[in-house]
């Protein structure tokens, strides 16, 4: 486990850029969309863009943070075989589209960041692709109550439910291959990047 107090992982440089997979998971609040952001900005890295049935919120766009379709149109998908690992995420499916992903896999020159959910990380460590798997943690359940509150945007209720979720998800960090305990944000983005040779 890395802890973004008191390091920073390995050191920027160590690690080569093999390009490939990394899947980033963590709960809502944890800091994981501004790592995936802050990833994002460098032109080798490209975000995988998932199905959802969730409706798409103010100034989201189809192709651009996910592909937006009907629970029919998602389900037709995933009876299909075209998704490579799919779930239930709060109220809606979400799915990672199959065949930009092994394209992916093979390339060295590029990475893909995948941004879902624990149970989809535990569908993809069943497969033989290979991949780099980062879980960001929040200092402390209070420290996600407190970051969840601060961002106004939810009523308490979708608050609990999140915090309940959240305790479900960390209980699944030690499976993947880092954890980041997200203290400090700038330092856990330094970290994450030491870990994909970024
Ligand atoms: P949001 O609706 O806030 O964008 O995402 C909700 C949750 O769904 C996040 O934890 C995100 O990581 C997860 N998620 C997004 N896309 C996928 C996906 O393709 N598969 C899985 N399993 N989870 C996803």
């Amino acid at each position: 486990m890395i802890d973004s107090r008191t390091a920073a992982g390995p050191p920027p440089g160590s690690t080569p850029f093999r390009g490939g997979l990394a899947v980033l998971s963590g709960p809502s609040g944890s800091g994981k969309t501004s790592i995936c952001n802050a990833l994002l900005e460098d032109p080798r890295v490209e975000l995988s863009i998932s199905a959802t049935t969730r409706p798409a919120r103010g100034g989201e766009q189809h192709g651009r943070e996910y592909w937006f379709y009907s629970r029919a149109e998602f389900d037709r998908m995933v009876a299909a075989g075209d998704f490579v690992e799919w779930a239930q995420v709060y109220a809606n499916c979400y799915g990672t589209p199959r065949r930009p992903l092994e394209e992916a896999s093979r390339r060295t020159d590029r990475l893909m960041v995948l941004d879902i959910d624990v149970q989809g990380a535990a569908q993809l460590r069943k497969q033989a692709i290979r991949h780099v798997s980062i879980f960001i943690a929040p200092p402390s359940i209070d420290e996600l109550k407190r970051r969840l509150a601060a961002r106004r945007t939810d009523s308490p209720e979708v608050i609990a439910e999140r915090l309940r979720w959240a305790e479900q998800e960390l209980a699944q960090a030690g499976t993947y291959d880092h954890v980041i305990v997200n203290v400090d944000l700038a330092a856990t983005i330094a970290a994450a990047k030491a870990i994909l040779g970024l």
